[in-house]
């Protein structure tokens, strides 16, 4: 035998002598007198005080309770309530109370649990007969001696006298009878205090739904409104088991409705609770397997409901069955979307959390298994209010992640917008850029390209268009300033036989020196030589007279005979120029092509007086 079996067959027998010892122990406090005078703190739990007496098949009368006085049994608990568990009997309860004082006593029989469905006190009348006074959840609120969410019975205890009073308790629930004697005034602070505690919950329940709504309201997200309904229910199923319900809500209900309204709504506010949490979770994605565990709770639970309608008594322990199972799969469902590191699961798993806790110390504490005491008494409520913060701080944060996510989106948008501006820009730029160099690359192609249409390759010199060109705006401009403009036309003498002596590239050479003395010898601002064409050379000297035009010619005549360029076949030996000028002041209806013509005419006398002579238009 292992270690451990035998710690568990000692536990056993230890459990079983305790069992016994308890036993015998309660049977032997039976018709424990209740001295109703002297309460500590102005209560008595009555526990330990009452005896019992079974009727299972419920058919006893009071006639028959007093003649079977004997069979009364010691309560043999000890606890805050008694505690028959889920039976169909009836419990009879004897108390036996004693006023040793010389003044009557007003005393509160209180049994604090909302759910009871048939209780009947049974006190001695003047007469010497018992009454009865009947009353419990199954009846109407009036039936109540005293007005509270529990069933309370004011006792008058005459003075010296001693008093025998009986409850008959019969219901289809768990037979759970928290009983307690209280002085009234004890008992009124206390109520004011319980009621103030249940107000501060349902408060707090309102204050939740109503956020939530408006939450809903700005937002639209549906999730909020699950949120309002789950603890809308929640709160509607605590008022229907704690009694607040019977006593507000619905005071005229009888029969089953007080009890099952708050079993139905439980079984409502686990739908909307797995509602919820499939929604905030979003266990479909996250989890696809565990989610299908919660569509068959979510089914369960909305279908419980009808089963509690039609068969209330057949169903009541299988659903307290199914409820204790279907919490752990909750918590673990949550706990597996917990460990996927979902935000929101760490709140829903801590909120349920608590909730599952309160749960639990209640039904502990209804099984006797923990003390009653304020946490375990109120265990649910507590738990649930929790819960209900705790779902409402992870919803405030769902906010608050829905924000930063949008401000984060936000902000990636402007940065990709800023970014593809920047870009634009830039490539705007460098588009510019290109375009700017190539307009100057054009431009400067353009000037080259214009230079060399007006130039001569050759000698480098301008050619015959730029002459053109140049002497039209002169002889307007020299029309327009009335000022005499010069022209003179060269010609190379005896370039025929410089090429055949020399050959055609040294007559281009030649050409070119011709052309630089040429240009050499025009250097007034204003004077222009081209290359007219051949070996034929021109000048243009703007406000330049006939006389001064001859000079020039003269001069450019002598410089090129002192360039002494070596001529075989010309009659000197070296190479010489003839020139033709014109030059006067333009008249209205003459044209530029008469000043060249008249050069030209100048230039053929210069040849045919000799060569390498100036001539000046007659
Ligand atoms: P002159 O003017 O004295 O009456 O006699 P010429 O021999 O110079 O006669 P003309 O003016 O008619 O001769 C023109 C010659 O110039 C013909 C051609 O061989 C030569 N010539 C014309 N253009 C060019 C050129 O571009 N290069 C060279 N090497 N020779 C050219
Ligand atoms: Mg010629
Ligand atoms: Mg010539």
């Amino acid at each position: 035998m292992t270690w451990n079996t035998l710690t568990l067959l000692r536990a056993l027998l230890l459990s079983l002598l305790l069992f016994l010892v308890l036993s015998l122990h309660g049977a032997a406090q039976a018709n424990d007198i209740v001295d109703a005078s002297a309460l500590p703190r102005g209560m008595l739990v009555l526990t330990s005080h009452l005896d019992v007496l079974e009727d299972p098949a419920q058919q006893l009368s009071i006639d028959d309770v007093l003649a079977a006085g004997a069979r009364f049994q010691a309560s043999g608990q000890a606890d805050e309530a008694l505690s028959f568990g889920y039976t169909r009997s009836a419990y009879w309860l004897r108390l036996d109370l004693r006023n040793p004082g010389a003044v009557p006593l007003q005393r509160m029989l209180e049994i604090s649990n909302a759910r009871l469905s048939s209780i009947t006190l049974y006190t001695l009348g003047a007469d010497g007969r018992y009454q009865a006074l009947h009353t419990g959840s199954a009846q109407p609120y009036a039936t109540r001696p005293y007005h509270n969410r529990y069933f309370v019975f004011p006792l008058e205890l005459a003075a010296h006298t001693q008093q025998v009073v009986y409850l008959r308790i019969a219901s289809n629930g768990a037979k759970l009878i928290p009983a307690r004697l209280w002085s009234p005034e004890a008992y009124l602070a206390y109520e004011g205090q319980d009621y103030l505690l249940q107000g501060v919950y349902f408060g707090m329940a309102l204050a939740m739904m109503m956020f939530n709504l408006v939450l809903f309201a700005t937002l639209g997200d549906r999730l909020y409104l699950m949120y309002v309904a789950f603890v809308g229910c929640v709160a509607l199923g605590l008022a229907g088991q704690n009694g607040l319900a019977h006593e507000w809500l619905w005071p005229g209900a009888q029969g089953a409705w007080p009890n099952l309204s708050a079993s139905i709504l439980f079984s409502l506010s686990a739908a909307l609770l797995l509602v919820f949490m499939r929604s905030m979770l979003g266990t479909r994605t996250l989890v696809p397997r565990l989610d299908k565990v919660l569509l068959a709770l979510l089914a369960f639970f909305v279908l419980s409901p009808v089963a509690m309608v039609v068969f209330y008594t057949h169903v009541a322990r299988p659903i307290t069955t199914i409820w204790s199972v279907a919490s752990p799969l909750i918590m673990i469902v949550s706990l597996a979307c917990a460990f996927k590191r979902s935000r929101s699961a760490y709140y829903f798993s801590g909120a349920f959390f608590v909730l599952l806790i309160g749960n639990m110390s209640s039904s502990l504490a209804a099984m006797a298994l923990l003390p009653h005491n304020l946490l375990t008494n109120h265990g649910s409520q507590i738990g649930s209010a929790c819960e209900m913060m705790l779902l409402a701080f992870a919803l405030a944060d769902r906010v608050h992640v829905m924000r930063r996510e949008k401000a984060e989106a936000q902000r990636a948008a402007y940065e990709a917008q800023s970014s593809l501006i920047a870009s634009l820009q830039s490539s705007e730029r460098l588009l510019e850029e290109r375009v700017a160099q190539r307009t100057s690359e054009l431009n400067e192609a353009n000037a080259r390209l214009a230079e060399l249409s007006m130039t001569d390759s050759l000698t480098g010199i301008a050619n015959r268009r730029r002459f053109d060109a140049v002497l039209a705006t002169e002889w307007s401009r020299a029309a327009r300033l009335e000022r005499p403009l010069a022209v003179g036309l060269l010609d190379i003498d005896f370039f025929k036989r410089y090429n055949d002596h020399y050959g055609h590239q040294d007559g281009d050479e030649c050409l070119r020196r011709v052309a630089a003395e040429f240009a050499a010898q025009l250097q007034r601002t204003g004077d222009m030589v081209a290359r007219y064409g051949g070996e034929e050379f021109a000048f243009i000297a703007p406000a330049t007279d006939a006389d001064s035009a001859l000079t020039i010619a003269r001069r450019v005549c002598e410089a090129l005979e002192a360039l002494a360029l070596p001529h075989a076949q010309a009659p000197g030996g070296m190479l010489t120029v003839s020139i033709g000028v014109a030059a006067w002041t333009p008249k209205a209806g003459e044209s530029a092509e008469q000043l060249l013509r008249a050069a030209d005419a100048a230039l053929y006398r210069a040849k045919q007086l000799g060569r390498n002579r100036a001539e000046l238009d007659a």
